[in-house]
């Protein structure tokens, strides 16, 4: 644009009185300061506006996707932010891993059955955290479900036995396990039995992202870690439009305007094969010793991801009445679940239409 008046205003010069010198030198005079001036506003509304934008970046971490997107008015500081957060996640996969040998979940998995295992007061933590959220499910919810999950192989289409189901879950119980919160050790009273953090530490690690970017006074951000976002205040004047997945195709089945909060969807279209139309998928219901059938997605609102995540893997596996029985007298949570027909069944608080569509 400013370009665009520069090549117009010095052909307009060009073309008259350029035989009269004084016309000439005046004429040049006035382009130069009429330029100047145009270049000034111009650079004054660049400082003023081009940097403050929208900064996003992906990365694949924790066998999952990672997403963040912030609104920031210097983009060195942005590109900078979004590579902490990308290295936090990097970090806290390290130490949650079921996968590494390197990571203390995999170390505990390997070795707690033979002697206590000393791991860092953070992951000590989460695991007092997971098992809060098993004592709150009756044990819907619990991370020693590894115990059997870590037989199913869902890419390779592999599941154990009937005798090895059996077997593995008969080891899934939190109770059991031994936690010494003064020396931040784990114990397994029986061999065989295992942990797994996957229904809770992408929520963790997106809320550990979140801090990062509020330490930095970044006040518009998302980040997602796979099913799992939390939302730092909104778009920036307008709320941010978060799909649910659509659980049998690949379109959003319901779209919520949000802010402020997070939002965390479980489904069984993430992870599973099926053996003769019966879905087995990663979710897996502790006291059945299979994958729960009745809901097909379950969505979770909360104040913090860990909550989210943690309640979404739980509300999957109670159920339509007992899932949002949780939901209703947890104080900030609210639930959006969609049974195997495709009906949408929502907590009190979010007050449906009287007779909502079943997604199809
Ligand atoms: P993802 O975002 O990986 O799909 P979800 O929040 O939907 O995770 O939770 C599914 C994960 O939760 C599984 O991959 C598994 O690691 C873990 N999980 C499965 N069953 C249970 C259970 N009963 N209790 C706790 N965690 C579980
Ligand atoms: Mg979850």
């Amino acid at each position: 644009m400013y370009l665009w008046r520069v090549w117009n205003r010095a052909a307009r010069l060009c073309a008259t009185d350029s035989d009269n010198w004084q016309n000439f030198m005046y004429r040049f005079f006035q382009f130069k300061m009429t330029s100047l001036a145009t270049l000034l506003v111009a650079f004054c509304f660049h400082i003023s506006t081009a940097h403050a934008d929208w900064h996003q970046r992906t990365d694949a971490i924790m066998g999952t996707r990672i997403f963040v997107e912030l609104w920031h008015d210097d983009a060195v500081t942005a590109q900078r932010l979004m590579q902490q957060v990308m290295d936090e996640m990097h970090r806290i996969d390290e130490l949650m891993s079921p996968y590494k040998e390197t990571a203390q979940l995999f170390v505990i998995n390997r070795d707690a059955a033979q002697k206590p295992v000393a791991i860092t007061p953070e992951l000590f933590d989460l695991i007092q955290v997971s098992n809060h959220y098993s004592d709150l499910s009756g044990g819907a919810f619990d991370i020693t479900f590894a115990s059997l999950g870590h037989q199913f192989d869902y890419r390779k289409q592999v599941r154990p036995d009937e005798a090895h189901r059996k077997s593995g879950q008969a080891l899934i119980n939190y109770k059991a396990l031994q936690l010494d919160a003064k020396k931040h050790t784990v114990f397994f009273p029986h061999p065989g039995m295992r942990i797994d953090l996957g229904g809770i530490a992408k929520g963790y690690a997106v809320d550990k992202a979140i801090a990062i970017l509020q330490q930095a006074s970044v006040t518009n951000a998302i980040v997602t870690a796979g099913g799992d976002s939390r939302l730092l205040g909104d778009r920036r004047g307008r709320p941010w439009l978060m799909g649910i997945k659509h659980p049998r195709a690949d379109s959003h089945a319901i779209t919520l305007p949000l802010d402020n909060i997070s939002i965390s969807t479980s489904g069984d279209y993430e992870r599973y094969f099926e053996e003769d139309g019966v879905r087995f998928h990663h979710i897996i219901d502790p006291k059945k010793g299979d994958s729960p059938r009745e809901l097909v997605s379950t969505t979770i609102l909360a104040n913090n991801s860990t909550e989210a995540d943690a309640l979404s893997t739980t509300l999957f596996i109670l159920g339509v009445e007992k899932g949002l029985a949780l939901a209703n007298r947890l104080p900030g949570v609210s639930a959006i679940l969609i049974d195997h027909a495709g009906k949408v069944h929502y907590s009190d608080d979010l007050a449906p239409p009287a007779a909502s569509a079943p997604v199809r």
